[in-house]
């Protein structure tokens, strides 16, 4: 067409190789981009029809294959067009997980604030490690880790650093404690006294998480290291059933540590803690509280209760991408004393933190971590704090803890669902009933794992399952779980959720288990 200009195609400054994300023209390029981004997966979050994409996993592996045709590492770039594309397939495809019908793991819906500010932690890509990598990064953390402290009651001399989740956590409080166990030893060698235990133990209870087994393989204790105590009817180790074990152990064993978990992955009990620590305290042993699920509650007045006796802990696991829906990763590990936190990991490395540097002030947290690069965490989690207020993401357990109160009600009224246990945090752990009461355990187990199955692949409810410990010949050891840590989800959704199951289950029952 005759006068007609060609237009001329906007330059792509995706397309060029130094777009820098945090120089003055890069920032506000980056926010542009995460607009257009954020763009493409509103439209496509307003196309979907649940929290998962309703395919089986071979069909979504397809859909993955069919974005990359030239595999994730081309030669040559596609720029902006290319990186809008994916981000279309991955908001059309991933978890969602502030439908309210996604209820399966302890992964919370991250918030907007924690999520946006995660933005400028990326982009300014600072670390805090050393103070140079990151003087404010380094600030925060250390503010927000002894903020955390006194929310547990730990005095003055308290400290903390952030980790990449509850496992790691875990892991370095385990360490501690070995490396304290160690020490103490030497000393009593080189006082010249033998005949002294050298096999070191730890207990916990048997529905502690995995973790703490896996730390003890690393740690080269071994997981046959780890005594699991049996827990009673409410699901938490007593004081009376550590002491048994303790008293069981061989004349060599050295009890290192004693686990006590506030809030257990399934059901959120939380062992009695300070009855633990006086046991653990009596044996010589640290207390390490795994409070990865439960230590949410240090946010709200009224779940607050639940973690009485905390203070008495060691060292102290907190998830906050669990329980302040904070994008992961945000756990944090204290320690009750300053010390024991460098016991371990206190190194100094001559081009990182010199000794001199440090007398100056020119100090990073290096010497608190088993990581050396470390992203500034702590950024979106102060923010999430001063925008919401303690209260404010305390409320949204509060909230969370009433919809499982609620769910158990209505599990306990429906005559093909039955409730396993109360509800202590957010958990729900439940059953399906299949027809007539089913004696058979083998068939219900297959029915309860069918039936979730079933879910996943349509895709419109998402939720958990588990064995549970103190399954029996009647009902089988399959169970599911709603895990709520949707602070918008509604009654009806709850209702929706176990509708699903009992639609679910009969369908099982009469197509796939005739
Ligand atoms: C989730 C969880 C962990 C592991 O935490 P990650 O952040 O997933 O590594 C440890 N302990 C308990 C009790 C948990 O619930």
């Amino acid at each position: 067409m005759s006068g007609h200009v060609p237009t001329v195609p906007a330059p792509d400054p995706l397309r060029e190789p130094d777009l820098l994300a945090a120089d003055p023209e890069g920032i506000v390029e980056v926010g542009r981009l995460v607009g257009e981004l954020t763009s493409e997966a509103a439209k496509a979050l307003r196309r979907r029809s649940g929290p998962l994409p309703p395919l089986t996993p071979l069909e979504l592996a397809h859909v993955v294959d069919a974005q990359l045709p030239e595999g994730p590492l081309p030669a040559d770039g596609g720029g902006r067009e290319a990186v809008l594309a994916l981000a279309r397939t991955y908001a059309s495809h991933t978890v969602d997980l502030a439908d309210p019908r996604a209820a399966a793991h302890l992964q919370p819906p991250a918030l907007g604030v924690a999520t946006a500010t995660d933005v400028l932690a990326s982009a300014f890509n600072a670390s805090v490690d050393t103070w140079d990598s990151g003087p404010v990064a380094v600030e925060l953390e250390s503010r927000l880790v002894r903020a955390l402290t006194a929310l547990a009651g730990y005095g003055p001399g308290a400290d903390g650093v952030l980790t990449p989740g509850g496992t790691a956590s875990n892991l370095q409080a385990l360490l501690i404690a070995r490396d304290t166990a160690l020490r103490a030893q030497r000393d009593v060698r080189s006082a010249g006294l033998t005949g002294m235990a050298t096999q070191p133990v730890l207990y916990c209870s048997e529905l502690a998480h995995f973790s703490v087994a896996r730390a003890c393989s690393v740690l080269g204790l071994g997981e046959e290291a780890v005594r699991p105590v049996p827990a009673d009817a409410h699901r938490r180790m007593t004081a009376e059933a550590l002491e048994k074990a303790l008293e069981a152990r061989a004349g060599n064993e050295l009890p290192i540590a004693v686990v006590a978990t506030a809030g257990t992955t399934d059901y959120g009990s939380v062992d009695p803690l300070p009855e633990l620590a006086a046991t653990a305290h009596r044996h010589g042993a640290r207390l390490h509280v795994d409070a990865a699920y439960g230590g949410g509650a240090l946010f709200s007045d009224r779940l607050r209760p639940l973690l009485d006796g905390i203070e008495h802990a060691d060292s102290l696991t907190i998830d906050l991408h669990k329980t302040a829906w904070q994008p992961a990763a945000a756990s944090v590990l204290l320690v009750r004393d300053r010390a024991d936190l460098t016991t371990s990991t206190g190194l100094r490395v001559a081009y990182l933190n010199p000794d001199d540097d440090g007398a100056a002030g020119y100090d990073g947290l290096l010497g608190h971590s088993l990581a050396t690069t470390r992203r500034a965490d702590a950024l979106k989690v102060v923010a999430t704090f001063l925008a919401l207020g303690r209260r404010g993401v305390g409320r949204m357990l509060e909230t969370c803890h009433d919809l499982a109160l609620f769910a158990a009600e209505r599990i306990t009224a429906h005559p093909r669902l039955e409730l396993v246990a109360d509800p202590v945090l957010t958990t729900v752990v439940f059953r399906y009933v299949p027809a007539g009461g089913s004696p058979d355990p083998e068939r219900a187990d297959a029915v309860n794992g069918a039936l979730r199955r079933r879910l996943l692949l349509q895709g419109r409810a998402l939720i958990g399952r588990t064995d549970d410990l103190a399954g029996d010949e009647a009902t089988g050891r399959v169970r599911l779980k709603l895990t709520l840590l949707n602070p918008r989800a509604t009654r009806d959704d709850i209702q929706e959720l176990l509708t699903a199951v009992e639609v679910a289950g009969r369908a099982v029952e009469t197509e796939e288990l005739p």
